[in-house]
C-alpha cells in the first residue's frame, strides 16, 4: 500500500481493487448475501468497521456491517429474516443462519448532540418510534459520523474498491488509533468512545494519536452520565473478546476503570493482591478464548465486585455478624452499589452471588458436603474462583489445591482425602456419617 497523506473532506481515495489487498474472500457468506442483495436491488452496499478493518491486519472479523443508501424500511422489505431495531437511529438486522450482519442506512452529519441516554447511534438496542435524528445523508457524511478513521473504511462490493474518506488507511499502515473530528466534542457526543478507543487499541495493538489519548483522562468521568444498562454491554465487549488483561491496565491507566467502577478502583489501588487477583482472572480468560472455551459475564462481574464485597463481609464479620448472613448481605450489598454505574441483569447476579457464597464453604469443606458441592451448578467457577484467590496470594487452607487433588482423585483417594480432612468440623462429623450411614447410601 502506498502511503497517502490524509485526504481532505470533500476528496476522497478511492483504491482500485487491483492497488489493495482485500478480496471478496474476506466476506462470510451471510455478509456476501446483504451486500449482493441489496446492490442487486439497485442499492449502494459496502462493507465499513471491523469487516473491513481487521482483514487489512490480517484478522478474522468479529461480525460484518454493512452501510447503504436503502432505507431501513427498504432493507427490510429485501431481506426476509430482519428486524428493524433502535430508536434513535434505525439499523437492521439481517440473519442467516447463525450469523447477524448489521446494515445501517448512511447518517447525516447533524449538529444534534446525543439523546440524554448518551446512545450510540450505531448501536441502538430497544425499538421504539423514530425521533428527529433519523437523518439520512451521504456516504461521505456517514464517514464523518464514524468513530475512528480505521473504522470509516468502506469496501464496496460493486466494483471491489476501497474508498478512504478520512485517512484510515495511512493510520492502519502506521497502526494509530485516530478519532475522526475534534476529539473532545466527539467524546462529550458519546462517552462510550473512550473505551473504544481503548477496547480496540488492546485488540489491534495500535498506538493512540496523541490527539486521540490526550482528553480522556480529565473526561473519563462523562462516561458515568451513559446509561448503566448499555456499560453492562460495553463492559463485557471489553475483558470478554480475548484481550481483556491488556485492555485492564490502559482502563486503569487512562482513568476509565474508575469511571466505571469506582469503589474497586479505590481498593485495588490499595492492595497488591487484588490487583494480581484481578490481572490473574483476566489473564485466564485471555487464555480461555484463545483456546475457544466459553467466558461469562456472571464470572467476570464476580471477579471484578470482589474488593468491594469482600471488604462490606470482612466489616460485616467484624460487627459481629455471623458469617453466612454476613456475606449473603455483603454480596446484595455489593451488587447493589454498582449498579448506578454498570447495571447488571439479574439473570447473572443470582449467579455472581453463588459464586461468593461458595467460597466458605469450599474452604470449609465440612464432610458431609463435599458430594453434594461437587453437583453444584456453580461449583467449577466458584472453585476457578477459589484457585484465583490463592494464586493472588491469600491463604486458604491450601483448599484449592485440595479441591484440585479430589476432583482427579479415585473413589478410594476421594476417601482419604475426606479423612484427612482437619479441624473440628472433623470431630463433629466423625459421629454424625456414622449413626447415618445406611440412610446415607441410600439417600447420597
Ligand atoms: P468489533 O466488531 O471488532 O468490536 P467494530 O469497529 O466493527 O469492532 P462495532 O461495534 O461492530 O465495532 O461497530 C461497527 C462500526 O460502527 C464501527 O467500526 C464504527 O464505524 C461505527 N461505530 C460503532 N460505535 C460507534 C460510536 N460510538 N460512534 C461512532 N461510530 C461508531
Ligand atoms: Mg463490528
Amino acid at each position: 500500500m502506498a502511503s497517502r497523506s490524509e485526504p481532505p473532506k470533500g476528496l476522497h481515495a478511492v483504491i482500485p481493487r487491483s492497488d489493495h489487498t482485500l478480496s471478496r474472500g474476506i466476506l462470510s457468506p451471510a455478509a456476501l448475501k446483504v451486500l449482493q442483495g441489496l446492490s442487486d436491488a439497485g442499492f449502494r452496499a459496502l462493507l465499513v468497521g471491523g469487516g473491513v478493518r481487521d482483514p487489512l491486519l490480517g484478522i478474522k472479523p468479529k461480525d460484518f456491517d454493512v452501510a447503504t443508501d436503502a432505507t431501513p424500511e427498504q432493507i427490510h422489505r429485501l431481506f426476509k429474516r430482519s428486524r428493524i431495531i433502535g430508536r434513535r437511529f434505525q439499523i437492521v438486522h439481517v440473519r442467516d443462519g447463525r450469523e447477524t450482519i448489521e446494515v445501517s442506512t448512511f447518517r447525516a452529519s447533524t449538529e444534534n448532540p446525543p439523546d440524554q441516554e448518551g446512545k450510540d447511534p450505531f448501536q441502538l438496542g430497544s425499538t421504539g418510534q423514530i425521533i428527529r435524528d433519523n437523518k439520512f445523508g451521504s456516504i461521505e457524511e456517514d464517514a464523518f459520523r464514524r468513530d475512528f478513521t480505521v473504522n470509516a473504511l468502506y469496501y464496496d462490493i460493486k466494483d471491489y474498491s476501497l474508498i478512504d474518506y478520512t485517512g484510515g488507511l495511512k493510520d492502519i499502515e502506521q497502526r494509530k488509533l485516530r478519532i475522526i473530528g475534534d476529539p473532545l466534542q466527539r467524546y462529550r457526543e458519546d462517552p462510550v468512545r473512550m473505551i473504544r478507543a481503548i477496547r480496540l487499541a488492546s485488540k489491534l495493538a495500535f498506538e493512540l494519536s496523541p490527539e486521540t489519548a490526550a482528553p480522556i483522562r480529565e473526561n473519563a468521568m462523562l462516561l458515568q452520565d451513559v446509561s448503566p444498562a448499555r456499560l453492562f454491554e460495553e463492559v463485557n465487549k471489553l475483558f470478554l473478546a480475548g484481550y481483556g488483561h491488556e485492555t485492564y491496565h490502559m482502563m486503569l491507566q487512562y482513568g476509565l476503570f474508575e469511571a466505571l467502577f469506582p469503589e474497586a478502583n479505590t481498593l485495588i489501588r490499595s492492595d497488591e493482591s487484588l490487583q494480581l487477583f484481578i490481572s490473574q482472572a483476566l489473564i485466564n480468560s485471555d487464555n480461555r478464548v484463545e483456546q475457544g472455551k466459553p467466558v461469562v459475564p456472571a464470572f467476570l462481574f464476580s471477579v471484578l465486585l470482589w474488593p468491594q464485597a469482600n471488604q462490606r463481609y470482612q466489616q460485616l464479620i467484624e460487627d459481629g455478624e455471623p458469617p453466612v448472613p454476613a456475606l449473603q448481605k455483603a454480596s446484595q450489598m455489593a451488587i447493589a452499589a454498582q449498579q448506578s454505574y454498570v447495571s447488571i441483569p439479574k439473570r447473572f447476579t443470582q449467579n455472581i452471588r453463588e459464586i461468593w457464597e461458595l467460597q466458605p464453604r469450599l474452604v470449609q469443606r465440612r464432610k458431609n458436603r463435599i458430594y453434594p458441592m461437587l453437583e453444584h451448578p456453580r461449583f467449577r467457577a466458584a472453585y476457578d474462583f477459589l484457585l484465583l484467590r490463592e494464586q493472588s496470594g491469600e491463604q486458604l487452607d491450601l483448599a484449592g489445591q485440595w479441591w484440585t487433588e479430589f476432583q482427579d482423585a479415585s473413589k478410594e483417594q476421594r476417601d482419604l482425602l475426606i479423612d484427612a480432612l482437619p479441624g473440628n468440623s472433623n470431630k463433629r462429623k466423625r459421629s454424625k456419617p456414622r449413626r447415618r450411614k445406611p440412610q446415607g447410601n441410600n439417600n447420597p
